[in-house]
């Protein structure tokens, strides 16, 4: 399959990723400077409009974890059909485009289920991208290692108890590390598009790492071994993004 991204666009794509990491970190940094009790969902950078982004690299980029195809599936199909159908919602049910996406979802239970389903899926698929990088990343040392390791007892415990609620969510769905209202960290699952941000969601925050387990984000390459494929992405994860948001709670 050929590659649609050229050396130039992936560089270009490459050096707007880390000014985007390094705007975040800075917002982070900024934030607790100003702010040392206020806690809240709004203070995290927003993952996106209603407008899907470029991906961030190439589609071959995170093999052989994730195979080119279904990362160009994935992105120009899937991804590509939330965000339109997010719009549409939007427009026919009055949405003001130019507020986060964030906002909608955090009263999702007002709008239709098309906006549940799309919207959802935007933001999902944003997001996932984004904790994904090419060769993957160290974890590092900083608050969010240090708030892991206090809440789930070390690194390998909290990825074993993520790993199982990618593996056990039955059907489609995500895996998610969330930080609840008061900055603590938990693990959990949520059905098809759905997510913490979501009033409906029976698990509630602000979502810092998502896994995918939907069968069009691995099918091809791992078939029906979902385990496989969630235990070979954790080589792909982009702690540094997951880091800056964590710290910019
Ligand atoms: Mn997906």
């Amino acid at each position: 399959m050929a590659n649609k991204f050229s050396r130039k666009q992936f560089l270009q794509q490459s050096a707007k990723t880390t000014l985007a990491v390094s705007l975040t970190s800075f917002a982070g940094a900024d934030v607790l400077a100003g702010c040392t009790s206020a806690k809240v969902l709004s203070s995290v950078p927003t993952v996106t409009g209603f407008e899907q982004t470029p991906l961030p690299y190439a589609y071959p980029a995170l093999e052989p974890v994730i195979d080119a195809l279904t990362m160009e599936i994935h992105y120009s199909k899937h991804a590509s059909a939330y965000a339109k159908n997010a719009k549409d919602a939007a427009a026919a049910e009055k949405v003001d485009m130019s507020k986060p996406i964030e906002d909608v979802l955090q009263s999702i239970s007002k709008y239709s289920v098309k906006m549940r389903n799309n919207a959802g899926g935007h933001y999902n698929h944003e997001l996932f991208w984004k904790c994904m990088q090419p060769g993957g990343s160290v974890m590092g040392s900083g608050a969010l290692q240090q708030a892991i390791i206090k809440t789930f007892g070390s690194v390998e415990a909290f990825q074993t108890q993520f790993s199982d609620a990618g593996k056990n969510r039955f059907g489609s769905g995500w895996a998610w590390l969330y930080a609840d209202k008061d900055k603590q960290l938990k693990i959990g699952s949520t059905p098809n598009q759905d997510n913490p941000l979501m009033d409906i969601s029976e698990i509630k925050g602000t979502p810092l790492l998502g896994l995918d387990v939907w069968e069009h984000a691995y099918y091809l390459k791992y078939q029906n071994r979902r385990a496989d494929y969630v235990t070979a992405w954790w080589k792909v994860v982009n702690w540094d993004f997951v880091s800056a948001r964590f710290d910019a709670l």
